[in-house]
């Protein structure tokens, strides 16, 4: 049998694992975390990323836990809405969801490593990389220029037992900063961005949220209801980084999916669907086509897709989070709003 280690048992490499022809593999995942996480935030999927878990057979799992998104509105920072986007069939699972259904999804032939891997096996094995956005395995192959970039932005997410109110659904641009809320499984979710100088590791959820509190103290009341109710041990809060470019997806007989490829800012909402995307892709090329054929193959379908979301995301994320453009910002969408004589309605469904 071939063999593969998949470094890093996250979103991308459970659902490689699962995936993954188990008559033809000999499979191996190391996964530093010795268990499933018990908290983590809401996920959009993706019509995408549907697929990848239709292709995983867990689509019909995912829905039955995950409130569908429906209709929200981009605001300003007051709540006014500028236009209001239709989110289709997509659904918010939680990423403690999402992770155990794909972990269920791979089969016992699969092995698990726990350990915190720092060189590559030397095994003779194809190695994949989905060690997330501070992959090993990148830096051990594709070099020390290929590091995480450290963005300027702070993300504080959290949950809450209480519904969110439809009316007040979707994403608000202020100064610097944004916040969004949508309904989540058992509750509701939102989350807060901003620039910030904290970290970039062991950033305190509780002193967060207090500065959140005064950041956002003159934004809409739907906003200061959910940081007054928020509660640090629900919370959390990390700086942002992206990948750079690392050329090609594929070196050798390594390759890397899910973050470790393309770590992008989180403004689309895109990291984790296109992490299934990866996983289910390179999976049935493998599974199909000789391995030097199936990397290409998957590098040819990938590269591109990702690197322009990975743009589109960091460009909506300067939009989203304008400052000293942000007056120039506000006027040009209060234009579409007044020509309108309501918020422009726009279908974000598509891919
Ligand atoms: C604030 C925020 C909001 C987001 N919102 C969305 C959203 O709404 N929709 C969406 O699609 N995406 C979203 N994302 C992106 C999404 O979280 C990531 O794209 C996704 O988690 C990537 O999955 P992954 O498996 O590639 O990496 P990870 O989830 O980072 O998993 C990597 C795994 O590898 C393990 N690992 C790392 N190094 C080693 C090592 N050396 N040895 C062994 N194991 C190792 C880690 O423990 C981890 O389990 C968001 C991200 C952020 C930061």
């Amino acid at each position: 049998m071939e063999t593969i280690s998949i470094i890093g048992g996250g979103i991308a490499g459970l659902a490689l694992a699962a995936c993954l022809d188990s008559a033809r593999f000999d499979v191996t995942v190391y996964e530093k975390r010795p268990a499933l996480p018990a908290v983590g935030n809401a996920l959009g999927m993706w019509p995408n990323a549907q697929r990848a878990l239709a292709r995983l057979g867990i689509l019909a799992e995912a829905r039955a836990v995950s409130p569908v998104i429906g209709t929200g509105s981009v605001r300003n920072a007051q709540g006014e809405p500028w236009v209001s986007v239709s989110a289709g069939q997509m659904f918010a699972i939680s990423r403690v969801d999402l992770l155990r259904l794909l972990d269920g999804a791979v089969p016992g032939t699969v092995r698990r490593i726990t350990t915190n891997v720092r060189s590559l096996p030397a095994d003779g094995s194809l190695v994949v990389g989905a060690d997330g956005v501070h992959s090993t395995v990148r830096r051990e192959v594709w070099g020390a220029a290929t590091r995480a970039r450290l963005t300027p932005y702070l993300a504080l997410r959290g949950t809450l037992p209480a519904p969110v109110s439809p009316g007040d659904v979707g994403e608000y641009w202020g100064r610097g900063d944004l916040f969004g809320m949508a309904a989540a499984r058992g509750g509701s979710f939102w989350y807060a961005s901003y620039r910030s100088g904290l970290g970039p590791y062991g950033i305190d959820a509780g002193s967060v949220l207090e500065q959140a509190r005064e950041r956002y103290a003159a934004h809409a009341p739907a906003i200061r209801r959910t940081l007054a109710a928020a509660t640090p041990e629900a919370c959390l809060v990390q700086r942002l980084w992206t990948v750079p470019n690392p050329g090609s997806y594929v070196r050798g007989r390594t390759v890397l999916i899910g973050d470790a490829a393309h770590a992008m800012l989180p403004t689309l909402g895109r990291g984790a669907c296109e992490s299934l995307v990866d996983a289910a892709a390179l999976a049935d090329l493998l599974n199909t086509l000789p391995e030097h054929q199936a990397l290409r193959a998957y590098d040819r379908q990938r590269w591109l897709r990702t690197r322009v979301l990975s743009l589109a995301s960091s460009a909506l994320g300067r939009v989203a989070l304008a400052e000293g453009a942000q007056p120039f910002r506000d006027r040009l969408l209060n234009l579409g709003r007044r020509r309108n004589g309501r918020a422009a309605v726009v279908s974000g469904s598509a891919g």
